[in-house]
């Protein structure tokens, strides 16, 4: 299972130190076959790459610019950029960025860059709750797959993250039944090999114990609880207990 620590727009070399519990617990039994990956802002990449050097936690950026060559584009970041420093992970298509503009696609241009820059995609696809109400879910949802990973032919470095919008940083958190319907038509709609899929929306150490029974799922993609050290490794133990 994938545990991706989403740090959005929190944290400063301060909260660096936070981190020591997490490096312990990585490097223990209770681990198990769990692989934790951290995505901070751009500010702290770097620190966390050295910060989780003799470890096996692994690091990724929470978005990338669509070029895959340096330019004039002031304020922003490349996939190749972020290879450089030690990301092996780039998440792309957060419904934060989405609302902000982000289409599908100027997210596939995105996937195409990172996937050059041999970064692995996690890709977030999510229905609103007024497209959820129209009982449009699964038409937003191939939409999204199909657009944002238009002409990319293999599906090994992409992760699908699927997260209701309605559920994010709410509390709230879809039933086991109606989460394994759309993670069953999320598989279905890929011919071959599926890529593996992570659920993210307001997981906590509390409702863990209910989505670890969903099948169809892969790990989890994990906002605010991931700030709290005992919180994130919390979750991480539940899953396997
Ligand atoms: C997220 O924004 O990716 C997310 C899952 O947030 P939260 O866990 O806080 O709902």
């Amino acid at each position: 299972m994938y545990f991706v620590a989403n740090w959005k727009m929190f944290g400063n070399l301060k909260s660096i130190n936070t981190l020591n519990k997490v490096i312990k617990f990585s490097k223990s039994k209770e681990i198990n076959k769990g692989r934790l990956i951290y995505c901070p802002p751009y500010t702290l990449l770097n620190s966390f790459y050295k910060k989780f050097k003799n470890c096996l936690i692994d690091i990724g950026a929470q978005n990338c610019h669509e070029n895959d060559d340096y330019g004039a584009h002031t304020g922003y970041v490349n996939s190749k950029m972020l290879k450089s420093i030690g990301a092996n992970y780039v998440i792309i298509g957060h419904s934060e960025n989405r609302k902000k503009g982000e289409n599908d696609n100027l997210i596939n241009l995105k996937v195409k860059s990172a996937i050059k820059a041999k970064l692995k995609v996690i890709l977030c696809i999510g229905e609103t709750l007024s497209e959820k109400r129209k009982r449009k879910t699964k038409s937003i949802l191939s939409k999204q797959i199909k657009i944002g990973l238009k002409n990319i032919k293999k599906n090994s470095n992409i992760f699908i993250a699927y997260e209701p919008v309605w559920s994010i940083g709410t509390g709230n958190i879809p039933n086991q039944y109606e989460l394994e319907k759309i993670l069953e038509f999320i598989k279905k709609s890929f011919r071959g090999k599926a890529p593996k899929i992570l659920y993210g929306g307001s997981v906590n150490p509390r409702n863990i114990m209910e989505l670890k029974r969903v099948n169809y799922l892969d790990g989890f993609l994990i906002g605010g609880a991931s700030q709290s050290a005992k919180k994130f490794i919390d979750i991480v133990k539940k899953t396997y207990s």
